[in-house]
């Protein structure tokens, strides 16, 4: 397929490119009318528009399934909101703090955690009186040691903007650490320009990026070659995956992705399980599975490849890692406590407590 030169944000040009069938319509303007929708041009060239089953198209092309929703889902399932102090942070733990800039996206994603905050018809950008609130927040608290760029995606912002958060942040003595949270490189790698990169480069705080991306057939030569510019330029980058069904949910495609990660130097960080979100049922799997995939993955790549699986506990308390075990204790006859561990094969081994 050739190159589109604009983002889609219709059911309509989505039917007219060949990634809906027409019958699908009128539900997918429901859904859409719900969750915004967005496929930029780099996305669309990834997807085979032959297969129904396709791990990117499934990523971003709406389904009918989103109108379903089940008990258990909410409109804020990792529970921001009581944990934002003032408009625009979300301060979870004691040394760090999420600073929401913007509710928009380069792409929207049908599994997104904030799906009912995110989107066209939300502000796009927090007001000047806003943001000086904001960063008042964190300068006024000096236990904050890490601000974490999210939104929206922050790399909707320009460049020259960009720099002005960034040198206003590193100015407060305490933040040490910016981490940059973005789904840009793999959705609009252009985007990463060379503006982009010297924005990021700030003095007085460190710069971390944190790459989304859930398939390694997201990592094309432009992704690599963008997130290349960030590492040259000295910016140390981790991944964030969602482990969703059809498109990560089996061995060899959590394989690839972890390594596409490594050769990019991109050191893997956290493959989240499917956080509660309305309409999202149909992407989720089990915990028992992502388990078995961590123990999977943990035979076969090496330890560099390794993320944390981990769950956000609805209602705002944080992540938890929910990994498989590879300890426990053991009993034998004369009830001698003893280790039993698991290694890489899934065989068992006893090792003894410090005398
Ligand atoms: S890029 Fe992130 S915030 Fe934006 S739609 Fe995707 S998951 Fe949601």
């Amino acid at each position: 397929m050739s190159k589109l030169a604009t983002t889609l944000r219709q059911p309509q040009q989505l039917v007219d490119e060949g990634l809906a069938p027409s019958a699908a319509l009128p539900e997918l303007e429901k859904v859409a009318a719900r969750y915004a929708v967005a496929l930029t041009p780099h996305v669309v060239s990834l997807i085979d528009p032959s297969n129904p089953n396709d791990p990117i198209a499934l990523q971003y092309v709406p389904s009918a399934k989103e109108l379903e929703s089940e008990s258990h889902e909410r409109a804020d399932p990792i529970g921001d909101a009581a944990r934002s102090p003032v408009e625009g942070i979300v301060h979870r733990y004691p040394d760090r703090v999420l600073f929401k800039l913007v509710h928009v996206c380069a792409v929207y994603c049908r599994f997104c955690f904030r799906r009912e905050m995110v989107g066209p018809g939300k502000d796009s950008a927090l007001s000047a009186e806003v943001y000086a609130k904001a960063l008042g927040y964190i300068r006024e608290h000096s236990e904050i040691w890490e601000v974490i760029l999210t939104g929206g995606d922050p790399l909707m912002l320009s460049p020259r903007r960009m720099a002005e958060v960034m040198s206003d942040l590193a100015a407060i003595p305490h933040v040490k650490i910016i981490r940059i949270h973005t789904r840009v490189p793999v959705a609009d790698p252009a985007r990463v320009n060379e503006e982009m990169v010297a924005a990021f480069r700030v003095s007085g705080a460190t710069t971390w990026v944190a790459l989304h991306a859930n398939h390694a057939r997201e990592l094309t030569d432009d992704a690599r070659a963008a997130c290349a510019r960030l590492v040259d330029a000295g910016i140390p980058m981790v991944s964030q995956s969602v482990l969703l069904r059809g498109v990560n949910d089996n061995p060899a495609a959590l394989e690839a992705l972890m390594r596409a990660f490594v050769e990019c130097r991109i050191k893997p960080y956290y493959l989240h399980h499917g956080d509660l979100a309305p309409g999202t049922q149909h992407l989720r799997t089990t915990i028992e599975e992502g388990q078995q995939l961590m123990r999977t993955i943990r035979g076969r790549l090496s330890g560099l490849c390794q993320p944390d699986y981990v769950l956000d506990i609805p209602g705002g308390f944080g992540k938890s890692p929910i990994g498989p075990g590879y300890l426990s204790h053991d009993r034998d006859e004369r009830a001698e406590s003893r280790y039993r561990i698991v290694d890489y094969c899934g065989d068992v081994h006893l090792y003894p407590p410090k005398s």
